[in-house]
Parts: structure tokens; C-alpha cells; sequence
């Protein structure tokens, strides 16, 4: 059994057991067993099964999203948002499944050529405790679609809603007589991953968390030649230039970094301003910094919530407090709750620091925490060289009023995502993924299909007596 405790109250919610070896060994039993079961269910069935998981997820949204703010400590905003967008992903994907298809390639010759998209078999999706519900559907969704049996596994401090979603799932796949080893969820922590990830009946890995694991997880995979996509972590930069909306990019800045307590991938964690308008941004973003309500995310009024775990909030205030000792010159720093009942609860305060050493961990590590580093810049290829002084690959946010500039940067940075003059918004619908330290691969949109499933080429002989190996190109 582990305990799975509140990030609000320090209060365990729920006992949930772990999975044993030997229970892992007879999941992915059940999921090879499954596998060639739901490859030959026609992909429109699949389609319209997903389409009802989704409907019973919307149905019960609100439930859901209570359950992550408890496990969580997120803002009910955010959860609902994201039980709303977990239930859309199901949808969007059951619409795909039926449009997965191959191509006939014009070779010349007798020949009819042709490609098959093919599942991969037993599919392990892995994902950390900051967005475990969305994240869960993210990766068991397309999945299914394409014909693949999935194991997902939760993170250990975050198990309730993925634990949910895999019952829902079971539930509509049960109704509809599939066996219960087309979709499985999992829990422990990374020794239970690490199992799943080396076991050679697993065929494909899909995995989010940090860069560290991310590597071990890539590696193990590899061992047994199973093809994996790595979602890590970052240290994306915000670039704001003079010419830009100020209150608004100072809004995105804050946002950008204090959201879901900046428990997020694609934190903009490093702010780089034009040098002439450097200390008038500073001043706007210190200003809402100061003034954010940080506190219980079930109380109104609340803007910034705790993080996770006690080791979580633990580690972000080694980050602030190495950083100030080692010289950082601390700008702005929200207040924490004083409540008695909130006593046991991870709460970390939203810092903004300036003068930051360079090499400095604040600035080359990911926190994974409220923090943020502020220094001005002056050109674009300034800007660009700062944006680049990381291993990280993730996001990129620039500000700016000139349409030329926003293109010129979206094309030089070398990042995944690039926003301009917004922060932050994501969509099933569009490719996500990073590069570097940030990971391969792309899940979302068109590329989910290349990422859940392998190509197959078929020749035909369309006149009898070309002799193999025939060639004429
Ligand atoms: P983590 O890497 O510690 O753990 C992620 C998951 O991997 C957990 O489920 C954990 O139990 C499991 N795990 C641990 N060791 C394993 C092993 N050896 N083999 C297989 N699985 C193992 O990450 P975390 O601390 O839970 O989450 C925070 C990290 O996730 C941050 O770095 C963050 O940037 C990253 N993240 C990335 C994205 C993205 O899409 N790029 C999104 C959210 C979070």
C-alpha cells in the first residue's frame, strides 16, 4: 500500500496498493493477449467507442476535477479544464482512428506498392504527478485508436484520477466485450516503471517526466529495441522586446511561470527584456507577483495553489535559498498561507530574482517550482543567444508588436513550441514535443499517428514471371 497524500493538508486521501512484479507480469499477459483482439476491431468501431469514453468522462468532469484538486493541489480552473480537455482528447482521437491509413506509391515497374499504418502491440505510456489526469488520456486515447493495448502508469503521488480514467475505459471496453487487457493502469513508483519499460513484451514507450529518467527510460527501451518518445522537462525563455504590450506580456510572464505553482514543462522560467524597457517590465511583473493570493485552490480568490509533494516544495526552496546565498538579488516574492489548517500543506512563495550568477542552477536546471530569472538583453541576436544558453529545448515565448520580428523569431529558436504574444496554449490538435534536453518525438495532431504506429511497405508482383529482385528505376 502506498499513502496518497494531500498537497493542501499533508492529510492522507486514499491507501492505494502498488502493483507487485508478479502482478505486472500477468498486466502485460493480458495486454499481449489483447493486442491482436483489438488491431482486427475495425478501426471505426474503435473510434466510436473512444467517442463514448469521452462522453462519459464529460459526464463526469466535475467529480474528476475535485479529485485532482485534492490529489493535486491545482486550482479547480485548471482541473476542470483539463478533465474537459482529457474528455475532448478521447474525442478527437476516436475521430482519427478510421483516418490512419497508408499510401500507394507509384514505383516504376509491375507493381502495385503500397504502405500500412500498423499498431505497435503492448504500448507503456508513463507520466509524472503534475498533470495526471489529462495526461493519462493523452496517452491511452491515441493509443486505442490506433489499435494498440496500452499500460499506462501514473506517478506514485498522483494515481487517484488516472486510477479513475482506467476504470471508465475498462468499463465502456467491457460493455462492449473487449477483453480487460486492451487498457491497463498501473501504479507505483519507478521501480514499477522501470519493469515495464525493460519488459521486451512492451513494443513501444510514451513517456513524460524529467530528463534524468527520461534518458534511463530511453535506454532501457532501446535495450530491447522498442522505440520510444521522450516529453522532458525545460527551461523555457520569455522574450520581451520594447516594442511589445507590456502589461500584457508582464501578465504572460506571471502566468507563465507561477502557473500550477510552476509544476509545469513548459514554465518560462527565464525572462530576458529589451534593456531599455528592462526595469519597467521588472517593476509590472514584481508588482502582480506581490500581490498574488497564494493559499488553499479550493478557496476563492486563491491564483496560486501548493505543489505536490513535501519533496517538491522541499526542492524548490533549496533552489531560492542556494540562489540568494550564492548572490541572486531576490525582486519580487509572493506571501504563503497562515492558516493553521494549511500548516502541513507544500507551499512554496512565487520569487522573481535579477543578477542571477552565470551557470548558475537557478538558471541552468529545471526547478519545476514559482521561481524566475530575470535579465535584459540587447538585440535580437542577443535575445536568441540567451534563449539558446541551455540544454533545454521545450517552449520559447516572445513578445513583441512587430509581425516581422515574430516571425524571424519563431525561425531562429530552436525549441518546440514558440508563442507569440501569448503563453502557454495547447491543443490535442497541434504537434507538442521538444528538442535537446527536452526529448524526441511529437505527440498531438498528425504526428500521433507516425508516433503510435510503424510503417509497412507491401510489394506486388502485378505480372507473373518478374523474377524477384527485378529492378528497372
Ligand atoms: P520523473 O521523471 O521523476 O517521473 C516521471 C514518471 O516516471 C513517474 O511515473 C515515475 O514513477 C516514473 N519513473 C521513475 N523512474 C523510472 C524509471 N527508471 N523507469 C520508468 N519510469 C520511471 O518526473 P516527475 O518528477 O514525476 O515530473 C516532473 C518532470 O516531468 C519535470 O521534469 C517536467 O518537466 C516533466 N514534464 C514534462 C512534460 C512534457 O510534456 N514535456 C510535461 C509535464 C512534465
Amino acid at each position: 500500500m502506498t499513502a496518497v497524500l494531500s498537497p493542501i493538508t499533508g492529510e492522507v486521501i486514499e491507501d492505494v496498493a502498488a502493483t507487485t512484479p508478479n502482478g505486472l507480469d500477468a498486466v502485460l499477459r493480458a495486454a499481449e493477449a489483447a493486442a491482436p483482439h483489438w488491431r482486427a476491431v475495425p478501426a471505426s468501431e474503435r473510434g466510436r467507442l473512444l467517442v463514448e469514453i469521452g462522453r462519459r468522462m464529460r459526464a463526469r468532469a466535475a467529480e474528476i476535477a475535485e479529485l485532482e484538486t485534492l490529489n493535486t493541489g491545482k486550482l479547480p480552473a485548471d482541473t476542470r479544464r483539463e478533465a474537459d480537455r482529457a474528455a475532448a482528447c478521447f474525442e478527437y482521437y476516436g475521430g482519427w482512428a478510421d483516418k490512419a491509413h497508408g499510401t500507394v506509391v507509384p514505383v516504376p515497374g509491375p507493381f502495385h506498392t503500397y504502405t500500412t499504418r500498423e499498431p505497435y502491440g503492448v504500448v507503456a505510456g508513463i507520466i509524472p504527478w503534475n498533470v495526471p489526469y489529462f495526461f493519462a488520456a493523452k496517452k491511452i486515447a491515441p493509443a486505442l485508436a490506433f489499435g494498440n493495448a496500452v499500460v499506462l502508469k501514473p506517478a506514485a503521488e498522483t494515481p487517484l484520477t488516472a486510477l479513475l480514467l482506467g476504470r471508465i475505459v475498462g468499463e465502456v471496453l467491457a460493455e462492449a466485450g473487449h477483453p480487460a487487457g486492451v487498457a491497463q493502469v498501473v501504479h507505483g513508483g519507478g521501480d514499477v516503471g522501470r519493469a515495464l519499460v525493460e519488459d521486451p513484451r512492451v513494443r513501444l514507450v510514451v513517456f513524460t517526466g524529467s530528463d534524468a529518467t527520461g534518458a534511463r527510460v530511453g535506454a532501457a527501451a532501446a535495450a530491447h529495441f522498442a522505440p520510444s518518445a521522450l516529453e522532458l522537462g525545460g527551461k523555457s525563455p520569455q522574450l520581451v522586446f520594447a516594442d511589445a504590450d507590456l502589461d500584457a506580456a508582464a501578465a504572460g510572464v506571471v502566468e507563465g511561470f507561477t502557473g500550477s505553482c510552476g509544476q509545469m514543462c513548459i514554465a518560462g522560467s527565464r525572462l530576458y527584456v529589451q534593456r531599455e524597457v528592462f526595469p519597467d517590465v521588472l517593476e509590472r511583473v514584481a508588482r502582480r507577483v506581490g500581490e498574488l493570493r497564494v493559499g488553499d485552490p479550493r478557496a476563492a480568490g486563491t491564483q496560486v495553489g501548493p505543489q505536490v509533494t513535501a519533496a517538491q516544495a522541499a526542492k524548490t526552496r533549496a533552489f531560492v535559498d542556494g540562489g540568494t546565498a550564492r548572490g541572486a538579488r531576490v525582486v519580487a516574492r509572493a506571501g504563503t498561507p497562515a492558516e493553521p489548517e494549511l500548516a502541513g500543506g507544500n507551499w512554496v512563495a512565487p520569487t522573481v530574482f535579477t543578477g542571477v550568477p552565470a551557470g548558475d542552477p537557478l538558471l541552468t536546471e529545471e526547478v519545476f517550482g514559482p521561481v524566475l530569472c530575470a535579465e535584459p538583453f540587447d538585440d535580437e541576436d542577443d535575445a536568441v543567444r540567451l534563449a539558446h544558453d541551455t540544454r533545454f529545448g521545450l517552449g520559447a515565448g516572445v513578445w513583441t508588436g512587430d509581425p516581422g520580428r515574430a516571425h524571424r523569431l519563431a525561425d531562429a529558436l530552436r525549441v518546440g513550441t514558440v508563442w507569440v504574444n501569448t503563453y502557454r496554449i495547447l491543443s490535442d490538435m497541434v504537434p507538442f514535443g521538444g528538442v535537446g534536453a527536452s526529448g524526441y518525438g511529437r505527440e498531438g495532431g498528425t504526428d500521433a499517428v507516425h508516433l503510435y504506429t510503424w510503417t509497412k511497405s507491401v510489394w506486388l508482383s502485378t505480372s507473373p514471371g518478374v523474377p524477384a529482385g527485378y529492378r528497372k528505376d
